[in-house]
């Protein structure tokens, strides 16, 4: 007997789990690890269990966007949050944690409490009726996979994402680069481009097939590309002109300083809702992090880009939430089921989290009859919710961390520092504004 089901006791699951209890709600949490089952990167049947790095990055709540949504999410009587900062391990200026007491915290939390009833069980479809959350992650067992697919549209959802790096739109040169789109088309300015000379184009692809890159794990070399998306790298080295005439061809734009078309060009396409964000088109890759912004700085206008995300390509699972799901994280097609986590696109583990806590509030005051109003877009969980529930560009939807792109810009010009202070302020302002409310 219960009020809510969760399914999947991952970092959003757990936290989604939580605040629905603490809210007085009945919860079954359905998660496989434990029933004999397990994901390719699990390793213990413990709820909330970190796949890899130890670490929830950046504690700076007055700087960096994830360190003010730990903030955030401490305020609003987060797990998570409270599990990390009692397992915290030295890290400087982020919050890392020891991973064994941190999950063992949190299964304890939920196996104790008294709203919760937790059954190690695989969930194989999408209940017909009753409020759910599926917090499945990006490794979801292959059955409940193909059902989501179902209920979707999508014929598959584990593949290699195509992740392209995303470019602050402020730190690229408009000395250099311009809005133009191939052959005027559409309004004629919807990307940016960047020239290359000749040599600066030959030097590139060279660093291309000299960087450092990362190797696939076993279990990812059977998970099929994703529509073609062929990494960068891959393409140059199959011959000097194969980028020239793929993701680098420069027909069709005038550069124009010269009024001619440049011998190569790269071209970024906007990202989301406000153009805060730009992707670089057909920029997939494998680089290692470190090698992708020595190169892509070599670029002519991103010289001293500043990037949202860098590029990769690992399996993953999610769906394309800006137009599947409303602004409370129900699936549109089937509003009893709600998504959380990073099923939803977001990418990390506070992300998730984060994403779990609201999708859980959300799902209590639906319980309540209620109707709860978003975190506003001026805080890092209402930021993120909004780039996930609509903000997002839906045809290139990736995987997205929390940062201060995703927030609606600050026009007050301010030198860098400053600006990230005043994006946080304003946020602490809107979140009190939001829980007085
Ligand atoms: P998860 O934490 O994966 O939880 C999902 C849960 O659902 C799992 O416990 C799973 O067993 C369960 N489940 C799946 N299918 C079913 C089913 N059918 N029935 C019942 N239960 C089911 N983020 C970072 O911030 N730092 C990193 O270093 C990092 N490394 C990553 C490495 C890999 C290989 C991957 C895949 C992701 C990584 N991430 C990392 C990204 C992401 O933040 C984590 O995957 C995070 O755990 C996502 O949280 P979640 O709750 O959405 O999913």
């Amino acid at each position: 007997n219960h009020d809510i089901h969760i399914i999947g006791g991952g970092l959003a699951g757990s936290e989604a789990a939580w605040q629905l209890a603490q809210a007085g709600k009945r919860v079954r949490l359905s998660e496989m690890r434990g029933s004999g089952e397990m994901t390719p990167a699990h390793h213990t049947d413990r709820l909330a269990e970190l796949v890899c790095s130890n670490s929830f990055r950046s504690d700076d709540a007055e700087s960096n966007a994830v360190g003010l949504l730990h903030a955030e999410m401490r305020s609003l009587d987060s797990l998570i949050m409270a599990m990390g900062d009692k397992h915290k391990v030295p890290a400087g200026s982020a919050l890392a944690v020891d991973r064994d007491g941190f999950a063992a915290g949190v299964t304890e939390a939920l196996e104790n409490h008294p709203n919760i009833t937790l059954v190690r069980e695989k969930i194989e479809t999408l209940p017909p009726e009753g409020l759910t959350i599926v917090a499945t992650g990006p490794l979801t067992a292959p059955g409940l996979a193909e059902a989501i697919g179902g209920a979707t549209g999508a014929e598959s959802l584990a593949f290699f994402d195509a992740i392209a790096p995303i470019v602050y739109r402020e730190s690229i040169d408009f000395d250099m680069a311009w809005f133009q789109s191939r052959w005027n088309k559409g309004e004629g300015k919807d990307y940016i481009n960047c020239p290359l000379d000749k040599d600066q184009y030959v030097a590139f692809v060279q660093g291309l097939i000299d960087g450092e890159k990362t190797e696939f794990k076993d279990w990812e070399k059977d998970t099929p590309y994703f529509d073609g998306c062929m990494p960068i790298e891959v393409m140059a080295e199959r011959g000097i002109d194969t980028l020239r005439h793929g993701p680098m061809k420069p027909v069709g734009l005038d550069d124009p300083r010269t009024g001619r078309w440049p011998y190569a060009a790269v071209q970024l396409r906007q990202d989301n809702a406000s153009g805060t964000l730009w992707n670089i088109v057909g920029f997939q890759t494998k680089l290692k992090y470190g090698a992708q912004v020595a190169l892509f700085r070599t670029i002519p206008g991103l010289e001293n880009a500043e990037f949202a995300r860098l590029g990769g390509l690992h399996r993953n699972t999610f769906i394309r939430s800006p137009e599947l799901l409303d602004s409370t994280l129900r699936l549109k097609a089937r509003p009893n089921i709600r998504f959380a986590g990073q099923i939803t696109g977001c990418e990390g583990y506070i992300e998730s989290a984060a994403i779990g806590l609201i999708a859980g509030r959300f799902a209590a005051a639906e319980h309540d009859g209620a109707l709860m109003m978003p975190p506003p877009p001026e805080t890092a969980l209402g930021a993120l919710l909004g780039h996930i529930t609509g903000g997002a560009v839906a045809e290139t939807y990736q995987p997205m961390n929390v940062n201060f792109g995703l927030f609606p810009p600050i026009t007050q010009r301010a030198k860098k520092a400053e600006r990230k202070k005043l994006y946080t302020a304003r946020a602490r302002e809107a979140l009190g504004d939001w829980l007085a409310a």
